[in-house]
């Protein structure tokens, strides 16, 4: 499968470039090299649902949910679909890092999708976000209702389409 120079025909979200450097900077900052951070990657709700448009951070709907893990809390949703409310926008996917190269999901992240609905997309950084990071060194998951499917490395690349221009 070709999938440098593909016109990333398949994948299940896209970013450009510049948001997805800032994101995994904001990652990292957040997460300051010891602990988890997150965000949900959202979409223009009439408009394409694989091109993330806005990254909210899990701390910023709940500041106290980074506590080495993440425990979101059930009353920050509220401000998440107010929010896509106000600004027309659907929740398409999340980010969380990793400590070190492990970028498997947890039996957290597995039984517990922060939006348990169908085609939901789960991206899992590696290294708190403290290196430069490709899509094909993190992982995709793809949430069917019931349970995931799981891609690294190239696959994983070939679902995050990561280009200047998306
Ligand atoms: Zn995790």
């Amino acid at each position: 499968m070709r999938i440098r120079g593909s016109r990333g025909r398949g994948a299940l979200l896209r970013m450009k470039r510049r948001d997805w450097r800032a994101m995994l900077a904001e990652l990292g900052r957040r997460g300051h090299g010891t602990i988890e951070s997150g965000a949900f990657l959202l979409a223009s709700k009439d408009g394409d649902l694989t091109r993330v448009t806005r990254v909210i951070y899990y701390d910023d709907l709940d500041p106290d949910c980074l506590v080495g893990g993440i425990h979101f809390h059930g009353l920050a949703y509220d401000k998440l679909w107010a929010l896509c409310r106000t600004d027309g926008l659907k929740v398409v996917g999340d980010v969380h890092t990793h400590p070190a190269g492990w970028v498997e999901q947890s039996d957290i992240d597995r039984g517990s999708p922060m939006v348990a609905q169908q085609g939901h997309v789960a991206v899992i950084v590696p290294h708190f976000a403290q290196r430069p990071t490709d899509p094909s060194d993190v992982s995709v998951h793809l949430y069917d209702g019931r349970g995931w499917t799981s891609w690294t490395g190239t696959e994983a690349a070939a679902r995050l389409f990561v280009r200047r221009f998306v």
